[in-house]
């Protein structure tokens, strides 16, 4: 099966461009597209995130793993405790239990494919007690407040 690319609208044929999450966490102005939702032999969903320009990823961890690859634009990730700029093409493995966040905050899109498995944790949230250490950190403090 093939899916075509439509390269002005950075979606694909037949596919559906969704809210990116709908569990009440913080996040703006990202959509979701899921292109493979697991069958066979291979247990993993493969979707493409959209974050306009100024939106952003929720900052988040959880134990499963994801892999990813920039597909357009270019923003910025904060992996760990450690900001990353990254664009169109850098692939990025984002360890279990890793904070991590996507910003579109450079003045334009950030999309990027991610593959997880089918079989993972839910989504963490830091604690307000967390985030306020976590922002001691001024580099953190400063990208958190870049969109
Ligand atoms: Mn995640």
């Amino acid at each position: 099966m093939i899916r075509k690319f439509n390269k002005d609208t950075y979606s694909w044929d037949g596919v559906e461009t969704l809210v990116y999450k709908q569990d009440g966490s913080p996040f703006k102005d990202v959509t979701r597209q899921v292109l493979y939702d697991g069958a066979y032999d291979i247990p993993c969903q493969f979707r493409y995130f959209e974050c306009l320009p100024g939106g952003y990823s929720t900052l988040e961890y959880h134990e499963h793993t994801h892999m990813v690859m920039i597909q357009r634009g270019k923003g910025q990730l904060l992996l760990g405790d450690t900001i990353y700029d990254v664009e169109e093409g850098d692939f990025i493995e984002i360890p279990g239990n890793t904070i991590h966040q996507f910003r579109a905050n450079k003045n334009d899109y950030i999309g990027f494919l991610c593959l997880v498995n089918k079989d993972r944790d839910k989504v963490k949230l830091l604690t307000d007690e967390e985030m306020e250490r976590f922002r001691e950190n001024p580099a953190i403090k400063a990208f958190l407040e870049s969109c």
